[in-house]
């Protein structure tokens, strides 16, 4: 078990001027930011941080959506993070979402869902160094 998940401000969130409050509730609830940028996925970053997805229905339009504008990525570290951070966002769909969670706040639809995080400590350490190399972790 390791204290750290990766997350990202998916470009819905970011376009919506949300990037304030969302790390807003994410440093209230207790994590800590150990890196951040803001950035922009090619297509090819999409299609590889998305290839566990490539045969599902929606792969084509989450890449697009990825893609067509800025994000903010970030490693989290709190105890039991991965967990609590995917408590903290809520479900995949914000029509699902517990009250108080940020997809439920800030997410459109169920492809346009207003942030990422990692589902397990293995995904969180692969994504987290698909984004940051060593000496941007603090
Ligand atoms: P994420 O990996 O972004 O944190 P998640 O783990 O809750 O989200 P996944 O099943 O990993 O959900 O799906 C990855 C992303 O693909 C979702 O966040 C959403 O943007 C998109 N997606 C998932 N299911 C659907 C769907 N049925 N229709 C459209 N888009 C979808
Ligand atoms: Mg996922």
């Amino acid at each position: 078990m390791t204290n750290r998940t990766f997350t990202m401000i998916k470009p819905d969130a970011v376009a919506n001027g949300h990037i304030g409050a969302i790390l807003e509730k994410v440093t209230s609830a207790g994590f800590k930011i150990v890196a951040m940028k803001y950035t922009q996925l090619s297509r090819r970053d999409a299609e590889k941080f998305y290839a566990i997805h490539k045969e599902r229905p929606f792969y084509g339009e989450l890449v697009q959506f990825m893609t067509r504008g800025p994000i903010v990525s970030a490693i989290l570290e709190k105890d039991n993070a991965v967990d609590d951070f995917r408590a903290l966002i809520g479900a995949t769909n914000p029509a699902e979402a517990a009250e108080g969670t940020i997809r439920k706040l800030f997410a459109t639809n169920i492809s346009e869902n207003a942030v990422h995080g990692s589902d397990s400590d293995e995904n969180a350490a692969i994504e987290g160094a698909f984004h940051f190399s060593g000496r941007e972790i603090y």
